[in-house]
């Protein structure tokens, strides 16, 4: 196993990777910005490292000074978490040239996977099925890309190639618009992903967003967790997500994971992803792949017993999986709710320090957070300050322990989501299963 290792992030997956690190025996640094030095995880960490400035860009963007970090104390790998620099393959590729681990695939999958244009090529090529599009990113010839969109059938979506986080994308819904919508995007994209490549895909009315988790080691050997349903969505983020995917016949799930394993052998796939899928109408359509850890991981952990992030340190220390395929059983079912320091109406953020706090618990209740009482939430970073998961025999007993524990749950200080969820577990809709990625924008009457 691999003696130290640094974790490049901050909040609750930082406290989940050292949790995995500290079972495992596997000694950690904590790397932390001048505003964090009272993260829960750097003061549980065997050593600390000061990395800079509040301003992300200056402290868990900053490559040279995370990798300093673990020069400075003899680390032997870096696990990036999820965000910040989890999906940069120039970081990676800078890890591994200064002689350390980078837990998470080659640094040419994440660049393969990292566009979306070439990750949808490279689908295809395996064998999974896309959503009807481009072939590849458009042009700027008009009338080509009015045939093109013609072809699809409005409407239709333009996507940035290096897009992420929900941001990049516009909805058209008739030709006026088309050239607009091609221009302002490939502008956005530029600014914000400094890749002005745009693509064009059918934009689906009602579809599900469900995504299979896999986890793939140095030997060849593949797994697929099973999939998640990540539909209740606000702005393109995901709010609740669950496991397994209810109302979709057993079958097809099967077929679907195992055409994912497939593509990652095919890919020389390695460490935890997840390929994204929309699903409507019993057909699925890849979107795209995470190269890394996703927040929702825990309610697939939940299910199947199989501590993900634990797998990810063995496969990058060069051992082999712990289960095959045979191994994995689904039992249960899981949700999670993403807990986020913003006001519940109008979802502005919410920063600021938690007078009082106290966590649910019982059977089947585990919380993933940072945050403790006189914890200060800083304005710098994602709003995301915790996630309560419940399992439970059934998606009927996981949704009433779910209910029990946000009564129970109390974060004093600062105003947080917990009123939206409160009321999704009771919404009749979501109740009985199935909902769409519009669903809750349309109920919170945003659409
Ligand atoms: P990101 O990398 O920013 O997360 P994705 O490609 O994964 O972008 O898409 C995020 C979300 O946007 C999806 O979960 C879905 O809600 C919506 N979306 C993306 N592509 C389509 C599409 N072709 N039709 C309808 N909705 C889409």
């Amino acid at each position: 196993m691999l003696e130290k290792i640094v974790i490049a992030n901050r909040g609750e997956i930082a406290l989940r990777i050292l949790r995995a690190c500290r079972e495992s025996g596997i000694k950690t640094v904590a790397i932390y910005s001048e505003v964090d030095r009272d993260q829960k995880h750097v003061f549980l960490a065997d050593e600390s490292v000061c990395i800079g400035p509040s301003a992300s860009s200056e402290s868990y963007l900053n490559i040279p000074a995370v990798i300093s970090a673990a020069e400075v104390t003899d680390a032997v790998a870096i696990h990036p978490g999820y965000g910040f620099l989890s999906e940069n393959a120039d970081f990676a590729e800078r890890v591994e040239q200064s002689g350390f681990i980078f837990i998470g695939p080659k640094a040419e999958t994440i660049r393969l996977m990292g566009d979306k244009v070439s990750a949808i090529f490279a689908m295809k090529k395996a064998g999974i099925p896309c959503v009807p599009g481009s072939e590849g990113p458009l042009g700027d010839n008009p009338d080509e890309n009015f045939r093109i969109a013609r072809d699809i059938g409005y409407p239709v979506i333009i996507k940035a190639a290096g897009g992420g986080g929900g941001r990049g994308m516009r909805v058209v819904h008739s030709e006026a618009s088309l050239r607009n919508a091609i221009s302002i995007t490939r502008s956005e994209a530029k600014t914000a992903f400094d890749n002005d490549a745009v693509y064009m895909e059918k934009y689906l009315s009602h579809p599900r967003h469900i995504e299979v988790q896999v986890l793939a080691d140095q030997h060849g050997n593949v797994i697929s967790l099973g999939e998640r349903d990540c539909s209740m969505q606000r702005r393109h983020q995901k709010v609740i997500e669950e496991a397994p995917a209810t109302g979709i016949h057993r079958k097809i799930r099967r077929t679907i994971s195992e055409r994912c394993v497939s593509a990652c052998r095919q890919i020389g796939y390695r460490s935890a992803g997840t390929f994204e899928f929309l699903y409507q109408d019993e057909q699925f359509y890849f979107i795209e792949m995470n190269t890394r850890i996703q927040v929702e991981h825990p309610v697939t952990e939940m299910v199947t017993g199989i501590d993900i992030i634990r797998e990810q340190l063995r496969i990058a220390s060069g051992e082999k999986l712990s289960y095959r395929q045979d191994d994995v059983q689904i039992r249960g079912h899981a949700i999670e709710c993403r807990i986020n320091a913003e006001d519940p109406e109008t979802f502005m953020p919410s920063p600021g320090t938690i007078e009082h706090y106290h966590p649910p618990g019982g059977l089947g209740v585990r919380v993933d957070t940072h945050i403790y009482g006189g914890y200060k939430v800083p304005p710098h970073y994602d709003s995301m300050i915790g996630k309560l998961i419940v399992h439970g025999d059934t998606r009927e007993l996981a949704l009433s322990r779910m209910s029990m524990a946000l009564s129970e749950i109390v974060i004093e200080g600062i105003k947080t989501n917990i009123p939206l969820h409160q009321k999704l577990v009771h919404d009749s809709a979501y109740i009985s299963g199935g909902t769409d990625i519009h669903y809750l924008e349309n109920k919170l009457g945003l659409k």
